[in-house]
């Protein structure tokens, strides 16, 4: 048997384990007949990440489950992997070649991608080293990438699938522009912040007439690209005008008066312009009458040449010289603030423009039906379950997905055009010559693909599709996916359409949403708030283990987390503890003992904390299976600390040291069966430390990694001896208090009488030594009639009361001095704290919070005086 390091470092012990899991290859699956299988594929980092909190959450509950999977013996599967993370790669790649002096566009589509590669070979992925020290379990041989070889055909079979089924289409419509990133966005990578502006009202003139139509706007600017004016139908405030044309300030277009049902005549004066270039509503309004689309702002942000004379200015310069040059018109009838949510870009937080394009989408509906089953139906199952609304919603509500990006890193979309008549062919089909113009020449798409148009088809593209690989089918579908609640839209929903569309099977039966991490005052980490640390230097400073079940005691299921640096102490110390644990068994062990079986004949301690190992395994089952973690850390934590450390070791000390040599080795087997099964219930949560105590216990081979899981057994609960040493303990603590209350010295052994029934003294009986032990106890008298004796102090314990005797004990006179001394001094704190609120002086001007403070301890003199009172009167009896 080796020793254990005097001192828990894990810095000894965490790479050196996780290298020896990995090189052992139990990362990977191991077939095992009877046995369901069990895979997670990971929610792939980006390329450009480094590890967060927030990744140190999502990856640690993905490895409990995991590890808990193969620990029962379950083929089971983490598929890892990162994400090309379109936008956010080429920004990185865009800036870095910026700051050597090189532009993006001067370098050319070809070299440029050259170079994003170039940059993923050389800083790309760290998060995957990082996720390494944290101690996942991923099977890296089966890493994969969203822009691998294998990846990017399963982008192009989807492409062309929807192609063919007439899913996907191209088409000129209002996207979601961004100035920033120059390119279009989808709806769901637009948040909406509240902004304040104003609210200009401005009126149209009828035309050849001094009546006028006053319609309000938060953006003047763009009435640059009105084509109509919207009422109500029958709004009996423009019937007199509604047929007649109205002259567009500034620009002195005509444009007509429309009839839309969209148009709310209770708002403001009912009247709407009406912008179809600039607003999704207008855009709507626009279509269904058939107004033609003007767009007044290019892609770079400034006006445009349909904008007259404020053409080449930026949008915002634009809006304020706009309205000087109504207001100079007389046309500007009121301004007044106002707020509302406008649309920013969520990755450069550039305020959106909606803008006239051309681009690819993708026709959602028919997609959305069989998600929405699934969820009905609970083949695929939320937890928490609210989400499971959010889901829905979205689905039922679903808008076409735009899935082209004006981008160069990504898969480039798989459509070629012909360079004479135009015609438009997919990948594959333009060798050939134009079956049209019989042209040889053919042009690629310029644009690419959405990085989610990757994602969506992670849990199986991974897994080899769209070849029928054996990965493909063994482990789709998997069971769960783990995952924060703001990607719902991006990426649950779609996963589960695609798994229906193409495999015919859903991808997943469980989603787990965990919450978002925030620091101790509840705001998001940032860097800016400088409120984030990094996950690696606390791994360094307290050990992953430490880290990870710190993380998980913190996170109620579901709810957000609130985290500070100091909470992982708690992780630490528990930790230590449990190391100590390890080496006081280990320190006691006689050569060759195992615990082997367990011993026939057992003791009430014995049999009670058994039967509690029992209880705490079916929970822990029954709640990792109801994803909550918490529990299932502070279960595990209490139980290792409060019951086994604080109670059934110091207790099997005592019978070690001085029991019978029978009686010692028994308490070492039961120690030694127990401590074990802990380890194993720990090893989910905390890894490396379990795997490391386990390697030093007799028969410490095969690795706990490969389990096996600790079976509850329902024979072992033990009501009996729960309710003995529960009272044994609670005698135990009454005592000690007594003990502190007089003052006796903690290693003086004290001699105790009790008044007690029969049946509870017999239990005590089987105790005696222990309790001994632990309440330092001399001689013990029980007796049913114990009559109290002189100088006790006594205190009650379940149906016994409990005297301990002082005489000889504490020196009975300086005792009493010193009680009366500070019963002197308690009264005249009262006193002085009574006075204080009989003064209706301190009573009308001092805080509420200040009253209740003096309240309170009032309350609380009036308790240590009677507490000293009490022990004075065991002097005086
Ligand atoms: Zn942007
Ligand atoms: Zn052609």
């Amino acid at each position: 048997m080796k020793e254990m390091t005097k001192a828990y470092d894990p810095a000894s012990f965490e790479r050196r384990w996780y290298e020896h899991w990995w090189h052992a290859g139990h990362f990977k699956p191991a077939p095992a007949p009877g046995k369901p299988g069990y895979v997670i594929v990971i929610p792939p980092p980006n390329v450009t990440g480094s590890l967060t909190i927030g990744h140190v959450l999502n990856n640690t509950i993905q490895d409990v489950l995991v590890r808990w999977a193969r620990m029962r013996g379950c083929e089971t599967l983490w598929l890892p992997g990162m994400d090309h993370a379109g936008i956010a790669t080429q920004n990185v790649v865009k800036q870095d070649l910026r700051a050597r002096g090189v532009e993006m566009r001067d370098l050319g589509r070809e070299a440029f991608v050259e170079q994003v590669w170039k940059w993923k070979e050389n800083y790309g992925g760290k998060i995957i080293q990082q996720l390494r020290l944290l101690g996942a379990s991923c099977d890296w041989s089966r890493e994969r990438f969203t822009l691998d070889e294998g990846l990017s055909l399963a982008v192009e079979e989807v492409f062309k699938r929807l192609f063919r089924k007439g899913l996907i289409y191209r088409g000129e419509y209002l996207i979601n522009w961004c100035i920033g990133c120059q390119t279009a966005v989808s709806d769901e990578e637009v948040e909406h912040q509240q902004i304040s502006t104003h609210f200009w009202h401005i009126k149209y003139p009828v035309k050849g007439s001094e009546q006028g139509i006053v319609v309000a706007t938060t953006r003047p600017e763009t009435m640059l690209g009105d084509t109509a004016v919207a009422i109500h139908p029958g709004d009996p405030r423009y019937q007199e005008i509604k047929d007649r044309t109205l002259i567009l300030p500034l620009a002195g277009r005509e444009i007509p008066i429309i009839e839309d049902p969209y148009v709310d005549p209770q708002f403001g004066t009912g009247a709407l312009k009406i912008t179809p270039g600039h607003d999704p509503n207008d855009f709507d309004i626009g279509r269904r009458h058939g107004l033609p689309v003007v767009s007044v702002i290019g892609p770079d942000g400034r006006m445009n040449e349909n904008a007259g004379a404020f053409a080449g200015m930026d949008r915002f310069a634009a809006r304020q010289a706009v309205v000087e040059a109504l207001k100079k018109e007389g046309l500007l009838v009121k301004t007044e603030p106002f707020e509302h949510a406008v649309g920013h870009c969520y990755r450069c937080k550039t305020m959106i423009e909606p803008t006239i394009s051309r681009q690819w989408f993708v026709r959602m509906q028919p997609l959305a039906a069989r998600a929405i089953e699934a969820a009905r139906t609970g083949a695929v199952r939320f937890v928490p379950h609210r989400w499971e609304k959010t889901y829905l919603h979205w689905l039922e509500n679903v808008r076409d997905w735009c899935i082209s990006r004006q981008l160069w890193w990504g898969h480039r979309i798989p459509v070629w055009y012909c360079e004479r008549c135009g015609r438009m062919v997919l990948t594959g089909e333009h060798g050939a010559a134009c079956s049209q113009c019989g042209a040889q020449s053919w042009r690629q798409d310029e644009d690419v693909l959405d990085t989610w148009f990757s994602s969506w088809l992670w849990p199986f593209s991974t897994l080899g599709w769209p070849k029928e690989t054996e990965d493909l089918a063994r482990y789709y579908p998997g069971q769960t996916l783990v995952t924060a609640p703001d990607i719902i839209f991006f990426w649950v929903a779609r996963m589960v359409m695609a798994g229906y569309e193409f495999i015919g099977e859903k991808p997943f039966s469980d989603v787990y949403l965990h919450g978002v991490v925030r620091d101790e005052q509840g705001r998001k980490m940032s860097k800016s708030l400088g409120n984030s640390p990094d996950p690696i230097d606390l791994i360094q400073e307290y050990g992953a283990d430490a880290l990870r079940f710190t993380m998980l005691m913190l996170t109620p299921t579901g709810n957000d987390i609130l985290f500070g640096k100091k909470k992982v102490e708690v992780g630490r110390d528990f930790a230590n503890k449990l190391w100590n644990a390890g080496r006081f068994i280990l320190f006691n062990l006689r050569d060759g003992e195992t615990e082997e079986g367990l011993p026939g004949e057992l003791a009430p301690e014995d049999r009670w904390i058994l039967s509690r190992l029992s209880q705490v395994i079916a929970d822990t089952d029954r709640w990792l299976a109801e994803y909550r973690f918490t529990d299932v850390a502070h279960l595990l934590y209490d139980f290792t600390w409060k019951e086994f450390c604080a109670w059934y070791l110091e207790i099997a000390k005592v019978r070690i040291q001085k029991g019978s040599p029978a009686e010692g080795a028994r308490a070492r087997r039961v120690l030694l069966w127990v401590y074990r099964r802990i380890l194993a219930l720990l090893h989910p949560l905390m890894p490396f430390i379990t795997e490391e105590i386990h390697a030093h216990l007799p028969g410490g081979e095969p690795e706990l990694i490969l389990g096996p899981w600790p079976e509850a057994d329902a024979a072992r609960i033990d009501r009996q001896a729960e309710a003995e040493l529960a009272f044994f303990q609670e005698i135990v603590v009454a005592i000690r208090n007594v003990r502190s209350g007089m003052n006796v010295p903690p290693a003086k052994f004290v001699p105790v009488g009790m008044r007690v029934p029969e049946e509870a003294a017999a239990v005590l009986r089987r105790l005696e030594m222990p309790l001994g032990a632990l309440a330092r106890v001399e001689t013990l008298t029980m007796a049913p009639d114990y009559e109290k004796p002189r100088h006790a102090a006594s205190a009650v314990a379940g149906p016994a009361e409990v005297f301990v005797l002082l005489e000889g004990v504490i020196d009975l006179d300086f005792e009493r001095a010193r009680l009366l001394k500070e019963l002197g001094r308690l009264e005249g704190a009262q006193e002085s704290s009574r006075k204080k609120l009989a003064n209706l002086d301190f009573l009308e001007r001092a805080k509420p919070e200040v009253v209740a403070a003096e309240r309170e301890k009032l309350g609380q003199l009036e308790g240590q005086r009677a507490k000293v009172e009490t022990a004075l009167k065991a002097l005086e009896g």
